[in-house]
C-alpha cells in the first residue's frame, strides 16, 4: 500500500489532490532516507524558517540528533548500507530508448577524456551487437577524443574473467588475503591518521581559543573600555575563523571515521566476491557490488599498442592480488 492508501485505510482521511495508488519516487527517498528504519531514532530531522515563519524546512543531515539502536530495526544494517553505497555509486545507469540497461552502465570511463563511455550498436551482417566507446567522442565527434571502441562481448569477457580469477586467488588463501589487505590499509591509514589527529587537535585548540576571545571582546565592550564599532568588528572576525575551523573540525573527524570503517570492508568484499566465484554472466547487482569504476584505454589501431582495461573494484586489491 502507498502512504497515502494507508493513511486512507486507517484513518479515513484522503489527500487533496486524491491518489493514484502508486508509488513515487520522492515517497522512497524520503523513506529511504529516514534512519527509523534501521532501529535508529533522529530528531530535529525539520524545522520552520524562523519562529514567524512556518514554512517547514529539512535539516541539514549533521544536524539531526540520532539515538542509535533505539527500537527494533526493520531492515538489516546490511540491505541499508548496500542502498547508501549504490546511491553514492557513480552510476545509476542509463537504459536505451528500449529499456535496455547493459550491468556496467554508468561504471565505464575514457582513459584519455574521462568521460563516461557510451553504449551503441551496430548492425553489420544484419546481427546486431553493442559497443562501448567515449562519450566525448559520440557527442562532439573524432577531434574531440579518439576512438575507444570496445564491443560489448569482448569487454564482459574480459571483466568476468578478471572476477573469477580473482575469486579464485581470493578463495584460495583468503586468510592470507585479508591479513595483506589489513597491513596495507593500515599502513596508509596509518600515515594519514597522524596527520590529521594533529591537525584536528590544532583545530580543536584554536576554536576554543575563538570562544574565549569572543567573550573578551563582549566583556570589554559591557565595561566599556572598547568602543561599539571595535567590538562588533572583533567579533565578526572570530565568528568567521570559528565557522571556518567547525567546518575544518567535522570534516577531520569525518575522515578519521572513514578509515576505521575501511578496515571493517575487506570481509564484505570476501563475502560478495565469493558469491559470484562461477557467475556465468555479469548482471548489474554483480557490478555494483563489486566495481568502483572501469577505465577503459584507447583502441590498438589508434594508439599503436594493445587496448587497456583497468578494473577498480570497490576495495583497493590491485597491489594485494
Ligand atoms: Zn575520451
Amino acid at each position: 500500500m502507498t502512504p497515502n492508501d494507508y493513511r486512507l485505510s486507517k484513518t479515513g482521511v484522503t489527500s487533496v489532490s486524491g491518489s493514484l495508488h502508486l508509488w513515487n519516487t520522492s515517497v522512497l527517498r524520503t523513506l529511504l532516507d529516514n534512519p527509523a528504519y534501521i532501529g535508529n531514532l533522529a530528531q530535529l530531522r525539520t524545522t520552520t524558517v524562523s519562529y514567524k515563519n512556518h514554512k517547514w524546512q529539512r535539516r541539514p543531515k549533521e544536524d539531526w540528533i540520532v539515538i542509535e539502536n533505539a527500537h527494533e530495526p526493520i531492515l538489516s544494517k546490511e540491505l541499508w548500507n548496500k542502498v547508501k553505497e549504490v546511491e553514492a555509486s557513480v552510476s545509476n545507469g542509463k537504459p536505451t530508448k528500449r529499456g535496455f540497461t547493459h550491468p556496467l552502465s554508468g561504471l565505464l570511463y575514457c582513459a584519455d577524456c574521462g568521460a563516461k563511455m557510451r553504449l551503441g550498436w551496430n548492425m553489420p551482417k544484419d546481427i546486431p551487437y553493442f559497443n562501448f566507446n567515449c562519450g566525448t567522442r559520440s557527442r562532439c565527434g573524432s577531434s574531440a577524443c579518439f576512438s575507444h571502441f570496445i564491443t560489448v562481448p569482448a569487454l564482459e569477457r574480459i571483466v568476468l574473467n578478471d572476477v573469477r580469477d580473482k575469486a579464485q586467488k581470493i578463495v584460495a588463501d583468503e586468510r592470507k588475503f585479508r591479513r595483506k589487505y589489513m597491513e596495507h590499509t593500515a599502513k596508509l591509514a596509518d600515515k594519514k591518521q597522524t596527520d590529521v589527529k594533529r591537525e584536528l587537535k590544532r583545530a580543536e585548540r584554536r576554536a576554543a581559543e575563538l570562544d574565549k576571545l569572543i567573550s573578551a571582546a563582549f566583556e570589554e565592550k559591557v565595561a566599556g573600555k572598547l568602543p561599539e564599532n571595535v567590538c562588533l568588528q572583533l567579533i565578526d572576525k572570530y565568528t568567521a575563523e570559528q565557522t571556518e575551523l567547525k567546518e575544518r573540525i567535522s570534516a577531520l573527524t569525518q575522515g578519521l571515521e572513514e578509515k576505521q570503517r575501511a578496515t571493517a570492508d575487506v570481509d564484505e568484499f570476501i563475502r560478495r566476491i565469493k558469491k559470484h566465484i562461477n557467475a556465468p554472466e555479469l548482471t548489474r547487482e554483480l557490478c555494483l557490488e563489486l566495481f568502483e569504476k572501469i577505465v577503459i584505454g584507447g583502441k590498438e589501431t589508434v594508439t599503436g599498442k594493445p587496448q587497456e582495461v583497468h578494473i577498480y573494484y570497490k576495495i583497493d586489491i590491485g597491489s594485494i592480488l
